[in-house]
C-alpha cells in the first residue's frame, strides 16, 4: 500500500528537461519504488529508460500520456505497461505528432501578430523531436524575456481565449483507449481534478471511458491539492475505479512535486498496481 511509487512523468522527449536516462536516475536518488515515464504522444525513450532502470534495478513501467478530444474538451489518458514499438499505437501517434506541428505553424502565426518574432524556430530548439509542445513556446517566450516562467506565458497567451491558442482535434476517447489496450496496457485518466469541467461531465467521461474498459483513475496527482485528492479517491471508490498516483514531474526547475513524493493511497483504496489486470497485464513487479 505504502509503495513509494510515481507512474506520471515528461522526459526531452516530450516537454520535459531531464533525458530518459537522467530521469531514471532522478527516480532511483529519489526511492522510487516503482516508476512509469509517460511522454506526451511518443514512446522513443522508454527503451533507453528500460535499459537504464535496469541497470539500477529500478522498477520501470513503459508508458504514454496521450491527447484525447473529449465532448470539446482537451483530457489525458495515461497509458501504463506499453508496448513501446506497437505498430497501431505508433501510427496513432503518427497522426498526433503531425497535428502538434500543424498546430505549433499555426500558434507561431498567431505569436507573430501579437509581437513575438521567429516563434516557431524559437519554441524549435526547445524540443527535442517531433513532439512540438505549447510548452516549447513558452520557454521561447521566458528566453526572450517576455515573462517570467512558463506558468505566466501560459496565462496571457497559450490557453483558450489567449492570443496564441490554437484549438483542434486530438484522439478520440475510443482511440486511445483502443490504442492503450491494443499495446497491452492499462489505461488510466490523468489528473482529473485539472479539467475545467463540471461534475456531471466528470461523471459521465468517467462512465465512457469504463465502458471501453478503462481501469484506472490518477487521484494522487502532483498537480492535486490534498483536497482535490481526497474529493478525486472517493469518485474512484464510487466508480470502482482503481487508483494511480503520479507526480507529472517536467523538470527540477519547475515541479509541481519531486519525482516519488506523494501521499499514500487512502486504506479502502485500491492501488492500481495491487489489481488483478496489473498483475495479469504487467506483471509481478511489485
Ligand atoms: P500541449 O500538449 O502542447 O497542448 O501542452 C500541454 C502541456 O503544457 C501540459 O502537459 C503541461 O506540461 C503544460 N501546461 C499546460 N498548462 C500549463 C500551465 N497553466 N502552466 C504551465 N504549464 C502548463
Ligand atoms: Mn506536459
Ligand atoms: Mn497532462
Ligand atoms: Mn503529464
Amino acid at each position: 500500500m505504502n509503495l513509494r511509487c510515481d507512474l506520471h512523468s515528461h522526459s526531452t522527449v516530450s516537454d520535459g528537461t531531464l533525458s530518459p536516462a537522467e530521469l531514471i536516475m532522478r527516480a532511483h536518488d529519489n526511492k522510487v519504488e516503482l516508476f512509469a515515464i509517460t511522454d506526451h504522444d511518443a514512446t522513443e525513450g522508454l527503451h533507453e529508460a528500460a535499459l537504464a532502470a535496469d541497470k539500477v534495478g529500478l522498477p520501470f513501467v513503459p508508458g504514454i500520456e496521450l491527447s484525447v478530444t473529449w465532448s470539446h474538451q482537451t483530457i489525458h489518458i495515461v497509458g501504463l505497461g506499453i508496448n513501446p514499438d506497437d505498430p497501431v499505437l505508433n501510427q496513432g501517434l503518427k497522426g498526433l505528432r503531425e497535428f502538434r506541428q500543424e498546430r505549433g505553424a499555426k500558434i507561431a502565426y498567431k505569436l507573430e501578430k501579437a509581437g513575438f518574432t521567429d516563434a516557431l524556430q524559437g519554441a524549435k530548439k526547445f524540443s527535442n523531436g517531433e513532439i512540438l509542445s505549447r510548452t516549447h513556446f513558452a520557454q521561447y517566450i521566458v528566453e526572450q524575456g517576455k515573462a517570467k516562467d512558463v506558468r505566466q506565458v501560459f496565462k496571457r497567451y497559450l490557453v483558450n481565449g489567449k492570443p496564441g491558442y490554437v484549438s483542434g482535434q486530438w484522439a478520440s476517447l475510443e482511440e486511445a483507449l483502443s490504442w492503450i489496450h491494443g499495446a497491452g496496457g492499462l489505461a488510466v485518466i490523468a489528473h482529473p481534478a485539472r479539467y475545467k469541467i463540471s461534475a456531471t461531465r466528470l461523471r459521465q467521461l468517467i462512465t465512457e471511458f469504463k465502458e471501453l474498459g478503462g481501469l484506472g483513475f490518477e487521484a494522487i496527482s502532483g498537480s492535486h491539492s490534498p483536497d482535490e485528492e481526497q474529493r478525486m479517491t472517493q469518485l474512484a471508490n464510487q466508480f470502482e475505479l482503481y487508483i494511480s498516483k503520479g507526480s507529472d514531474f517536467h523538470s527540477p526547475e519547475n515541479i509541481y512535486r519531486e519525482l516519488g513524493a506523494m501521499q499514500d493511497v487512502q486504506a479502502g483504496s485500491i492501488p492500481l498496481w495491487h489489481s488483478a489486470e496489473w498483475k495479469e497485464r504487467i506483471g509481478d513487479i511489485v
